[in-house]
């Protein structure tokens, strides 16, 4: 069996979808096949997650994180979830010797693959005004190891960024934006919500600070549009600023030597260099506290769970085929 939250899950039990639905754990939506380069949306279990009496008629938040392979991607989405079943409490980030559970294979129920997946369980979080939201929270995984493959991830980052209120994106991913490009016109022009670079072993931290400052400080030389720029690349650059409504970049410190090459660490806080947990714990609420939720819109309309189980039929519909 295994523990989350302090309770018992033996799997003996999961007999039926219903069960499989009280266990929380990621489950796969979006899958991307290599062989034939084709999306699948898994209807019934995003229909299952957002579809809850309790949630669908509530506005929703969606926060993604996307990147490749091997990003931190999981490890940042695991102290998300400590947030958010931990954050009224000071100490959320957890206990000294506490291993990561949730996103990472090592708890996780999923094995590693292309496409979106989703925590199940749906927070419901009041925000300060008194309205209730429902946080959903979001890994899009994509390949970047050949031509082929990169064309497909940057599908699955588009419909991410289409389907998400705020994306967190590791720099990598910055020259993604111009393929989901064209998906995007065809639909509205009206610009997406909040977009978070996360640069990763940030090491000049005189030249520019850890955190959002010296990130904000860090895009705005790397987004400057120069004259003898490649053309395509003052596009990309161009475009991201006409996309999206809020554009930040966090300088993240590097996590020390346990977390990056040591392959029996499972996680634990005593293993993590401690600026790098005061960066975390800066980073996370920034994303996540209340008020700083920023619900989903498209074409300028909140969306609740139930439209949101809509809009990604109709957006897998583009790229299918
Ligand atoms: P994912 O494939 O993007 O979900 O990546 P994981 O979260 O599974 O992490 C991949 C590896 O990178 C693990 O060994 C982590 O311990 C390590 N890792 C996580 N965050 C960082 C980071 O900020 N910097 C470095 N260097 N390694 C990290
Ligand atoms: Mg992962």
């Amino acid at each position: 069996s295994t523990t989350l939250l302090g309770e018992n899950y033996e799997d003996d039990d999961l007999v039926n979808s219903d069960e499989v639905m009280k266990k929380p754990c990621p489950v796969q939506i979006v899958l991307a096949h290599e062989d034939d380069h084709n999306f699948e949306l898994d209807e019934e279990a995003l229909e299952q997650i957002l579809l809850q009496e309790h949630i669908r008629d509530l506005n929703i938040v969606v926060v993604s994180v996307a990147g490749a392979f091997r990003k931190g991607k999981s490890f940042l989405l695991d102290f998300m979830l400590r947030y958010m079943y931990n954050k009224d409490s000071q100490s959320w980030i957890g206990g000294n010797n506490e291993p990561l559970t949730g996103f990472t294979w090592r708890g996780g129920c999923e094995r590693e693959t292309t496409g979106i997946q989703v925590w199940n369980e749906v927070f419901v979080i009041e925000r300060p005004n008194g309205t209730k939201v429902a946080v959903l929270l979001m890994d899009t995984q994509g390949a970047f190891d050949s031509q082929s493959t990169i064309k497909d991830c940057a599908t699955v980052f588009a419909l991410s960024t289409m389907t998400s209120s705020v994306q967190v994106r590791h720099r990598d991913a910055l020259l993604f934006t111009e393929y989901g490009r064209l998906a995007m016109e065809e639909i509205y022009q009206k610009p997406f919500q909040t977009l978070m670079f996360l640069i990763r072993d940030w090491s000049y931290p005189y030249e520019h600070s850890y955190g959002l400052e010296g990130g904000k400080q860090f895009l705005e030389k790397r987004l400057q549009v120069k004259q003898n720029q490649h053309e395509e690349l003052q596009n990309v650059r161009k475009h991201i600023h006409n996309c999206f409504s809020n554009l930040g970049c966090f300088l993240l410190p590097h996590p020390g030597l346990k977390v990056a090459t040591n392959p029996s660490f499972d996680g634990r806080l005593k293993d993590i260099d401690e600026e790098f947990k005061r960066e975390l714990r800066n980073l996370v609420p920034l994303l996540l506290a209340p008020e700083n939720l920023v619900e989903k819109e498209i074409s300028g309309s909140k969306v609740t769970c139930r439209d949101l189980v809509e809009y990604f039929k109709a957006y897998i519909k583009i790229y299918q085929g």
